[in-house]
C-alpha cells in the first residue's frame, strides 16, 4: 500500500494546457473520486499516474518514491499499479480465471502461488463459482468483476479505475458500485476512481477532487461537496 502525493502537476499537449497545476495528497488506502466533465483533464491525471506519459512540468511520488516528473518516468510496470478501464477488456477466448491469471503468468510466480492469489482474487469479488465460464456467458456486471479480478491479482498498492461502470445499465451499476465499494473496505487498496458522474462519486468515494479546465476546483468529503447550495 502506499499514499500518492501529486505536487504542481502539468501536461500540455502542444500549445494546449491539459493540466494546468494540480496539487494532491491520497491518504493510504484512501478511495479518491476525479470528478469533472469531460475535458476536464480527469484522463490525463489518470496516464500520469499510470504511468503512460510524462507530465510537463511538477512530480507524482507513491509511497515516498518519485514516481513522475519531466525528467523520470517510471515505467507502469514496476508502479505496483493495477488500471480497470470502462470497457472492461477481457480476453472473449479465455475462461474467468485464465483471464484473472493472465498477470501472474507474466510475472513467471511459482504454480503454488499462482493458485493462492488467482483463488484469492476470485474470491474478493466473488466470482469462485463462474471461474471456467467464458465472458460471452457473464453478465456485463460480472465481465466488470474480472477485469477488477485481474487488477487485485498482482496485489497492487495502487489501483485506478476509470469510468469502471459507464458501459452497464443502471441495475448493475449500482450492484458494481456497490462491489468496488466493498472490495475497497476490505482491501484497503490506496484508490483513485475517475467519473463524470456526481452520484458515483458520492457513494463510492470517501474524497472527491472536483475537477475544471485542468485544474482541481474543490476538494473534500462527498458530503463538503454535494451539500453546499
Ligand atoms: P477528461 O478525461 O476529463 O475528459 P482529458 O484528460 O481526456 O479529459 O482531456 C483534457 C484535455 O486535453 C481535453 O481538452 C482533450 O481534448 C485534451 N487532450 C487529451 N489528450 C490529448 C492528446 N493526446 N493530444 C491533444 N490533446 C489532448
Ligand atoms: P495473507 O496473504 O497472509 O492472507 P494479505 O495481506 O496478502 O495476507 O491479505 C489479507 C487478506 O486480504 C487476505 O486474506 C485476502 O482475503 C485479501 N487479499 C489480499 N490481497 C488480495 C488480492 N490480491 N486479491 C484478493 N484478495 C486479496
Amino acid at each position: 500500500m502506499s499514499d500518492i502525493d501529486i505536487r504542481q502537476l502539468s501536461k500540455s499537449y502542444g500549445a494546449y494546457q491539459a493540466l494546468k497545476s494540480i496539487d494532491l495528497h491520497i491518504p493510504d488506502g484512501a478511495l479518491l473520486a476525479l470528478l469533472g466533465p469531460s475535458g476536464c483533464g480527469k484522463s490525463t491525471t489518470l496516464q500520469l499516474l499510470a504511468g503512460f506519459d510524462t507530465p510537463s512540468g511538477g512530480e507524482i511520488r507513491a509511497g515516498g518514491e518519485l514516481i513522475s516528473s519531466p525528467q523520470r518516468v517510471v515505467p507502469p510496470e514496476r508502479r505496483g499499479i493495477s488500471l480497470v478501464f470502462q470497457n472492461y477488456a477481457v480476453w472473449p477466448h479465455k475462461t474467468v480465471a485464465e483471464n484473472v491469471a493472465f498477470g501472474l503468468k507474466l510475472r513467471k510466480l511459482p504454480r503454488a502461488e499462482l493458485d493462492a492469489r488467482l483463488s484469492k482474487a476470485l474470491e474478493a469479488v466473488r466470482l469462485t463459482p463462474l471461474r471456467e465460464r467464458y465472458p460471452f456467458e457473464l453478465s456485463g456486471g460480472q465481465q466488470q468483476r474480472v477485469a477488477l479480478a485481474r487488477a487485485l491479482a498482482v496485489e497492487p498498492r495502487i489501483l485506478l479505475l476509470d469510468e469502471p461502470l459507464s458501459n452497464l445499465d443502471a441495475h448493475l451499476r449500482e450492484e458494481m458500485r456497490f462491489e468496488i465499494r466493498r472490495v475497497h473496505d476490505e482491501l484497503g487498496i490506496t484508490t483513485v476512481y475517475v467519473t463524470h458522474d456526481q452520484g458515483e462519486a458520492l457513494v463510492t468515494a470517501d474524497e472527491v477532487a472536483v475537477m475544471k479546465g485542468g485544474i482541481v476546483q474543490q476538494l473534500g468529503s462527498p458530503e463538503d461537496i454535494f451539500e453546499r447550495p
